[in-house]
């Protein structure tokens, strides 16, 4: 619907122009257009069905609504929806010591590109749509975990010159596009609107950089955002590129340990497919096999990623890789 949208309505002095009824008469039509051709049009459903498409042609709005006031006062604008990895730009790749190539496929929801101080940024956005987003955390990314949207970010920034001419990479910015239900405290004092328009905030990763704006303040969570120096930025980027490293080596070696971990009350194995069939998760008690990951500060994750980066640059320069 998102990337629909934005194909019909390319400018941001298109989309910005749009009223709440524009926007309702072109969500209605597309959601039409679906039902009609995926799911036998609207006769013959029931009351229940037709209460929950009502619902959700709403939200749909909302979100529009909310994704279009945050463009219009931040300084970006959208240069790509559903931007697919490799047939709309050359995939993340990691060449292993030994030869073998890692490529990592995938689809970023938007990118948006902001020319500010003279210099032109890049940020990627993920829409939430199926868990509420929780921020990014340096940590994780450390262990391995959600590195999904910085491997995007890495492909774009070392891939994406032909495509978006000279640029930085600005951050990556997730927003949750799934409104869940709010507790009375948070909803205390608080209009509908103010409660779906707190949860669609963005936050994420993004560089420190006195000329760059992320995003429009009002539609921007910090305190669960990172900011990282464009040299640390670098620093992560060196992380995740020993991450895949590691992972390549020990597949093409035939070692595949099962390592989940324990991040607060939650483990990696949550949304695995293959629980009941995985050895590892049988064994008892459970919680006392997960190697627990302890949330550090930002200073200290970042050092260690440094200095990981360095020992491995290091051994490669003596030849030891
Ligand atoms: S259940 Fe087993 S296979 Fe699945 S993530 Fe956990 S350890 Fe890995």
């Amino acid at each position: 619907m998102l990337e629909r949208f934005f194909n019909t309505y390319r400018t941001k002095s298109e989309y910005g122009a749009l009223s709440d009824s524009e926007i309702k008469a072109f969500v209605t039509a597309e959601y039409t257009l679906y039902l009609d051709t995926y799911m036998g049009g609207a006769e013959g459903k029931t009351g229940a069905f037709s209460f929950q498409f009502n619902m959700l042609m709403e939200k749909t709005v909302k979100v529009i609504r909310f994704i279009i006031d945050e463009l219009k006062n931040s300084a970006f604008d959208v240069e790509d929806t559903e931007l697919d990895f490799p047939n709309d730009i050359h995939s993340y790749s990691y060449i292993l010591p030994d030869g073998h190539e890692i490529r990592i496929r995938g689809k970023v929801d938007r990118v948006d590109s902001s020319v500010q101080d003279n210099e032109k940024y890049i940020r990627i956005i993920d829409y939430k749509s199926k868990s509420e987003s929780k921020g990014f955390s340096l940590t994780e990314a450390y262990y391995g975990l959600d590195l999904q949207m910085l491997i995007y970010l890495i492909a774009i920034t070392r891939n994406g010159g032909y495509r978006y001419g000279d640029f930085k990479p600005g951050g990556v910015l997730y927003s949750n596009v799934l409104f869940g239900q709010f507790s009375e405290k948070e909803a205390k004092g608080k209009t509908t609107d103010d409660l779906i328009r707190d949860a669609f905030k963005l936050e994420g990763l993004y560089v420190d950089d006195e000329r760059l704006s992320i995003a429009d303040k009002n539609n921007f969570k910090p305190q669960s955002s990172t900011k990282v120096t464009p040299e640390e930025l670098q620093t992560v980027f060196g992380k995740v590129d020993l991450l895949i490293r590691e992972m390549g080596e020990s597949l093409y070696s035939g070692i595949i340990p099962a390592q989940p971990l324990k991040i607060g009350s939650k483990t990696t194995c949550e949304y695995c497919a293959y629980e009941d069939a995985c050895s590892y998760n049988m064994n008892e008690p459970k919680i006392n096999a997960f190697a627990a990951v302890r949330s550090k500060k930002r200073e200290h994750i970042l050092a260690q990623m440094k200095e990981d980066v360095d020992a491995a640059n290091e051994s490669e320069v003596n030849g030891d890789a």
